[in-house]
């Protein structure tokens, strides 16, 4: 026997949830957003299952967007962070890949660059976010530098927002893109998942959606992932191990985090830290055994962590627990452990075993 904790990926769903993304993108071309190794679903499975449906893929790993190529990929790839050093540059030539470029010094290495072939580019603007992106003062020096370079070709301007996803959303970030752009006639990428879903007016000539691809919510406490008309990808289940009675007074797992105040049944299953479920999932969190919804109890540890069994007495050593996935979503557990799916989805385990379905 192994251990029994496994990660399926259900692949049609994944091709649902890119419709879901077509429809809501109309006239747009797609980038599905495979960073994180597809955001812990598996970037070579997940490319190849959108292959014959979406536009193109965006990452940020050189490695992984080589991959890419070799495994047969033939649209577009976007490098979100473009390239860090100019001896990249032949790899991007050789293996067909856009660059992102966001600061004045990526500017200078393409432009100094001696390519066999001009490079398409996007170009980021930082509307607000202040993460990556050039200054409106730094934009029109740079078009004029691109437009004259022999390495260069088509130029995209994209940018990112912020707050897609919370009650501020994008008015302002809208505002300063169309100052920074005022006369240029250039095509455009601007949406994430949650500006997608959200604002419709961010539909450019690209979006660029990753969450919802992959079956959950950009923005949870607005909206679930089931409102949205997405399904989960991703399925993590696990087994019992153990099942044992508590009396009144009995402390569970490190710390005694959970104290029973009532004779009480609670099982122990194969999955914790280790494996990619939050740490800091509070007593509470949702979690299903044999399909009924029940709560975790104690604190997670490494390798395991524990339920409670008082409804659910047919509950036994080899009895399925799911963790997030066919169900029970992600963001219901990301939310309790107070963070988001995406960091669920990137933080599974290599040692999880993974199928897909
Ligand atoms: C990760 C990323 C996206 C996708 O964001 P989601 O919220 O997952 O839809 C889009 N654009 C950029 C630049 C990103 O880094």
């Amino acid at each position: 026997m192994t251990r029994p904790i496994r990660a399926s990926i259900d692949l049609s769903a994944l091709c649902h949830n890119h419709a879901v993304v077509r429809r809501h993108a109309g006239s747009s071309h797609i980038w599905s957003v495979v960073k994180a190794n597809a955001y812990g679903h598996g970037v070579g499975r997940v490319a190849r299952a959108l292959a014959s449906e979406t536009d193109g893929f965006a990452l940020v790993e050189l490695d992984a967007a080589v991959a890419l190529r070799k495994s047969g990929i033939t649209q577009p790839i976007l490098m979100l962070e473009g390239f860090y050093d100019a001896d990249e540059l032949s790899l991007f030539v050789e293996f067909g890949l856009t660059a992102v470029v966001h600061c004045v010094e990526q500017v200078m290495m393409l432009v100094e660059a001696s390519l066999p072939v001009r490079l398409p580019v996007y170009l980021k603007l930082d509307t607000g976010m202040h993460r990556l992106g050039l200054s409106t003062t730094e934009l029109q020096d740079t078009l004029k530098a691109l437009r004259k370079s022999s390495t260069v070709s088509d130029i995209t301007l994209m940018t990112h927002f912020a707050d897609a996803d919370e009650p501020r959303g994008i008015a302002d970030q809208m505002q300063a893109l169309s100052t920074m752009t005022d006369g240029l006639d250039l095509p455009l990428c601007l949406a994430n998942s949650a500006a997608l879903l959200r604002f419709p007016d961010t539909r450019q000539a690209w979006v660029r959606p990753g969450i919802m691809l992959y079956g959950a919510s950009p923005f949870p406490q607005m909206k679930s992932a089931a409102d949205l008309g997405l399904r989960p990808v991703m399925t993590l289940q696990s087994e019992l191990i153990a099942v044992r009675d508590l009396a009144v007074g009995d402390r569970i797992g490190y710390g005694g985090a959970f104290v029973a105040h009532q004779p009480m049944r609670i099982g122990v299953v194969a999955c914790g830290y280790g494996d990619g479920y939050p740490r800091h999932a509070p007593t509470g969190t949702s979690i299903l055994v044999a399909g009924k919804r029940t709560r975790t109890v104690g604190r997670v540890s490494m390798d395991k962590i524990f339920v409670d069994l008082s409804t659910i007495p047919e509950a036994a050593i080899g009895t399925v627990v799911t963790l997030w996935g066919e169900g029970l979503s992600a963001d219901d557990v990301a939310t309790a452990a107070g963070t988001v799916s995406y960091e669920l989805f990137c933080a599974l385990a290599n040692r999880v075993p993974v199928t897909e379905v």
